[in-house]
């Protein structure tokens, strides 16, 4: 995907968010931002090919096992958004405030077309996850019963 819609969709005059460049690095990092935009919803990050790979979960990551929630799929952003929290100004895409709800690291499991499997470590959130694609942006993000 790249960061050309990121990029597309803001003005860096503008909004503190970081403009980025597309890394080669292969992290392992995932964040979950709280943005209270003009409707609340948990944007959902992973580290992969030097981007992170977003969702928007209007509920919320799930941390219950067997739990399962909508995660539609948004523009790639760039690896240093990961420590974003601020104020998007009124007006700009996004406009309303960031904060980071939880952080870590992810081990993947299986990945396909339809699913991505992955272990997550954090500070709240812990445990086996899928994001299984149903259609077009819309995946769900389910709450394994696993362990790590
Ligand atoms: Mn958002």
């Amino acid at each position: 995907m790249g960061l050309e819609e990121y990029r597309q969709k803001r003005k860096f005059s503008k909004t503190p968010e970081p403009a980025g460049e597309a890394s080669s690095g292969e992290g392992n990092r995932f964040v979950v931002q709280k943005h209270q935009a003009s409707h609340l919803h948990y944007d959902f990050r992973l580290e992969m090919k030097g981007v992170l790979k977003s969702w928007a979960v209007p509920k919320g990551v799930p941390e219950a096992p067997g739990v399962r929630r909508l995660a539609v799929q948004t523009e790639d952003h760039p690896v240093e958004y990961i420590d974003f929290e601020g104020t998007i100004p009124e007006g700009e895409y996004g406009a309303g405030t960031v904060e980071i709800w939880d952080r870590g690291t992810f081990r993947l499991g299986r990945e396909s077309t339809k699913e991505l499997e992955f272990y997550l470590q954090g500070q709240k959130l812990s445990g086996a996850y899928v994001l299984v694609h149903t259609d077009g942006k819309n995946w769900l993000l389910i709450r394994r019963k696993g362990k790590p």
